[in-house]
């Protein structure tokens, strides 16, 4: 059975002290839940400067640690850049790669998220993979070639070994931190069509063991419809992982 996953995405949010407060407000919440690790896999992705301190915060729980990106290259004179071998130093499980943010305003092209993907991949790291089309995609009813584009040029290229270190997320860019959430509808249809690509190219089996997570504008009073689709299998939470009790509330809807 494939995970059920919610991951929280703090992006460039938060001081130190508050990262620490909110990561150990979030463990403390977690374990008045005991079944919840059976059932969901709980994911921090907090800025980099916050990694270390967090997985100190989070020690002796099940919650898993992530980057928000990671550097292209594997070391070397790269000013201002942060490898996959540094990440897994800091206690990283995973990484976030591919995030509509860091394709839109660093013009991160698939050819620079392969490389990223294959740097994680050598540090034995697990890669949330993004995914999703811009509005402009929608309208012109171009949002399924847009996604199945992102994804061949990139997941598309893995051997099936590694793919079974990718989950992926589908972050249709309209819906992220808009306020603005994709039906339960457009959100199905789209997954359906995410692990369809991810059989065609490697087969049904690990189609079926691939997490598909929703992202944009997943809220409390959402969470449950989304998360209720046959391949939705969690969400990637922006905003509403920026506070304990709404992250929670969040959690709980995955149960
Ligand atoms: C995100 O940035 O991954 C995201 C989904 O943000 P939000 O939940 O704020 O829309």
């Amino acid at each position: 059975m494939r995970k059920k996953i919610v991951a929280g995405n703090w992006k460039m949010n938060t001081t130190l002290e508050e990262g620490i407060s909110l990561a150990s407000e979030i463990k403390s919440k977690v374990a008045e839940i005991p079944s919840v690790h059976n059932k969901t896999e709980i994911i921090l992705a907090p800025p980099f400067t916050h990694l270390y301190s967090v997985k100190q915060a989070i020690a002796n729980s099940n919650i898993l640690l992530s980057a928000q990106n990671c550097a292209s290259e594997t070391e070397g004179a790269y000013t201002g850049e942060v490898s996959a071998n540094m990440l897994q130093s800091c206690g990283c499980d995973c990484v976030i790669i591919g995030h509509s943010e860091r394709r839109a305003y660093y013009h991160e092209t698939s050819q620079i998220l392969l490389k990223k993907i294959k740097q994680a991949l050598a540090k034995d790291m697990r890669i949330i993979f993004c995914c999703g089309e811009k509005l402009e995609d929608r309208e012109a009813e171009k949002h399924f070639s847009v996604v199945e584009k992102q994804l061949q040029e990139t997941v598309g290229k893995l051997s099936t070994t590694d793919l079974k270190q990718i989950v992926l997320a589908y972050e249709p860019v309209w819906a992220i931190g808009t306020g603005v959430t994709a039906s339960k509808e457009q959100a199905q249809e789209m997954h359906a069509f995410i692990r369809k690509i991810i059989a065609d190219n490697f087969g049904s089996a690990i189609a079926e063991e691939t997490s598909i997570l929703y992202g944009g504008s997943v809220k409390p009073s959402n969470a449950a419809d989304l998360f209720a689709q046959p391949d939705v299998d969690g969400g990637l939470i922006g905003g509403a992982a920026l506070q304990a009790e709404s992250f929670l509330s969040i959690i709980k809807a995955q149960l």
